[in-house]
């Protein structure tokens, strides 16, 4: 909302910078964001031990970039009818009760959502970054450009499940390092899988696609 309403002032403000940012970060860095720093993820996380079904399918998944799309497309129609723009960081940053409501009613719709959904619902089905960090990715396979990876030694794995019963995100794992293939844009590099795996066949580094 606040990229928005700079926006139709012809500003570019701080989140338009931060997302921009994370784009470029994971190039490099995949989602660990999402994994590690991400406020929504960990309200996320917290109640998954209401709610602790997995909520993962390519229908549930599809939501989130149709919001994204519909969201940056207005935020960009906004800058090239509002420019040419004037930067300003801090823009729109003030400890304002406007603010502090509508950051409190954003975090209680994630904190519903994931109740009535399951594990990260919301980073499945609304989150309208998670597409930046998508991108990301996408674009360093695409110029083959080393990024954070999980990897899989199929021969240690006694398909014990651990590893998809422990993932946030409700991925099926184990099927994943039976296939040797652990890639997947729904992961989020928080690396439960690798802590919980009981004969380490779970491993993680920076490389390159697979061929
Ligand atoms: S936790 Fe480890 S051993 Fe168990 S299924 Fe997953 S990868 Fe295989
Ligand atoms: S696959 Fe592993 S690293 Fe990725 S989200 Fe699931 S538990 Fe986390």
């Amino acid at each position: 909302m606040v990229i928005i309403l700079s926006a139709e002032k012809g500003m570019l403000n701080g989140s338009a910078v931060i997302f921009g940012l994370l784009l470029l970060f994971s190039i490099v860095g995949s989602r660990l964001f999402c994994g590690w720093l991400c406020p929504g993820g960990a309200v996320q996380d917290y109640v998954s031990s209401a709610n602790n079904r997995s909520w993962n399918s390519k229908g549930k998944n599809l939501s989130k970039y149709i919001i994204w799309a519909v969201w940056f497309s207005f935020i960009v129609f906004l800058w090239v009818h509002n420019g040419p723009l004037k930067g300003d960081f801090l823009y729109l940053v003030n400890i304002d009760m406007q603010y502090i409501i509508i950051y409190a009613i954003v975090m209680t719709v994630i904190y519903l959502f994931t109740l009535l959904t399951g594990k990260r619902g919301m980073c499945h089905s609304l989150c309208w970054m998670a597409p930046f960090m998508v991108i990301g990715e996408k674009l360093a396979d695409l110029l083959h450009i080393p990024r954070f990876r999980l990897k899989a030694k199929p021969d240690d794995c006694v398909s014990c499940g651990k590893c998809s019963g422990n993932c946030p995100m409700g991925l099926s794992i184990s099927d994943m390092v039976k296939s040797g293939n652990m890639d997947s844009v729904e992961c989020i590099n928080c690396l439960e899988c690798v802590d919980g795996c009981p004969k380490k066949a779970i491993g993680f580094g920076i490389c390159r696609k697979r061929q």
